[in-house]
């Protein structure tokens, strides 16, 4: 008897299974809130998951793409330290760095320089412990690499400081309104679904991007003095002409449905390059294939082909052409270099 009367009891209490019956559970949720379930939460989030970057994930990235991107921005780095002086001490923090790929790049082309990897401290922020696994692996052979979960809790004080984000910004939490209304996500009993509400026309629906706003205030508080490189892919157009909603997951290289692959696929949205510039005191905006071409990504790749065999030389030119062409990569994704010196 007390047996059975506890069983049933229990029921109440117990973590629903997927994040559609939590939503179905707990009532309707913002667009923000169910976001940064699918994406953070302890059980239903997508981040919790190893494998999503790279050839057998679910979405692949620059540095994955070709070992130039990383090479490219390591020069950068060290043409920016150059211009403000050689400061004696160096600071480079990456936001999300996926697999390790990037920073593994930008330090084998930095250490080439010695005065400028003996002033160096690298700090990565990561919030998927799987992920910071697989960093603490590829990066394993540098002493002076630390992590933190938040930008806040990474340490100030470095003479010069480089913050990158590569495809950070677009998997931030956006808030999406349907005139003054912001829309949410909630469960139709009739339909057994989830359904957006109000569902809105796509073409007009506003978003906002409100930890942007404040992690952008962070980034200039570390950039005293430093420079900073944002890469992502969306645009810069002016409130009146943005494209309505952005939000997209991807499964297994494939866009699917956001609301039936909540928390199994990555979900991300196009940055507003022009909210995001509009933050910072001294910026510069652009593609990254003029990004990368003005930087001289064609004599680096010259100077690889060299040395380099057959196969080696197919995949210089390939991964070069996926970075800049403009019916790639080059046109869609954008940089913002942020200068505070
Ligand atoms: N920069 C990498 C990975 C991009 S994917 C690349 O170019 O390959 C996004 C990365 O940001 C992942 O490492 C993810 O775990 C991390 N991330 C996402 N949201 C985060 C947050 N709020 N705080 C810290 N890291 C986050």
């Amino acid at each position: 008897m007390f047996r059975h009367a506890f069983q049933r009891d229990s029921s109440f209490n117990h973590t629903p299974s997927s994040l559609r019956e939590f939503i179905r559970y707990q009532g309707p949720i913002s667009v923000e809130k169910a976001q940064e379930l699918a994406l953070y939460h302890h059980e239903y989030g997508y981040y919790l998951n190893a494998s999503t970057i790279g050839n057998g994930g679910d979405f692949i990235t620059a540095p994955e793409v070709s070992q130039l991107f990383g090479d490219m921005l390591g020069l950068w780095c060290i043409a920016q330290w150059q211009q403000a002086g050689s400061p004696l001490s160096i600071h480079i923090i990456e936001l999300g760095p996926g697999n390790g790929t990037l920073m593994q790049d930008i330090l084998s082309i930095t250490n080439q320089k010695k005065d400028f990897i003996d002033s160096l401290t690298v700090s990565l922020v990561e919030i998927c412990p799987a992920l910071t696994i697989k960093q603490k692996t590829a990066l394993q052979r540098y002493d002076y690499v630390y992590w933190y979960k938040h930008l806040e809790e990474v340490p100030k004080g470095a003479d010069f400081t480089i913050i990158i984000a590569n495809e950070f910004f677009d998997c931030l939490p956006i808030k999406q309104f349907v005139g003054e209304e912001e829309r949410y996500i909630t469960y139709n009993e009739q339909y057994h679904d989830l359904i957006f509400s109000p569902a809105g026309n796509p073409k007009t629906i506003k978003e906002t991007c409100p930890i942007a706003t404040g992690l952008s205030r962070e980034i200039t508080r570390h950039l005293s003095p430093g420079v900073g490189l944002i890469i992502d892919y969306g645009d810069s157009t002016t409130p009146e002409t943005r494209l309505g909603d952005t939000l997209q997951a991807v499964y297994k290289h494939q866009p699917v449905d956001v609301l039936q692959s909540l928390g199994f696929a990555d979900l991300s949205h196009q940055v507003d390059f022009f909210h995001l510039q509009s933050l910072f005191e001294s910026s510069r905006f652009q593609t990254q294939g003029d990004f990368l071409l003005t930087l001289g990504v064609e004599h680096r790749m010259a100077k690889l082909m060299k040395v380099a065999n057959p196969e080696q030389q197919f995949q210089l030119t390939t991964g070069a052409s996926r970075l800049v062409a403009p019916s790639e990569m080059g046109q869609k994704f954008k940089v913002l270099e942020i200068f505070n010196l």
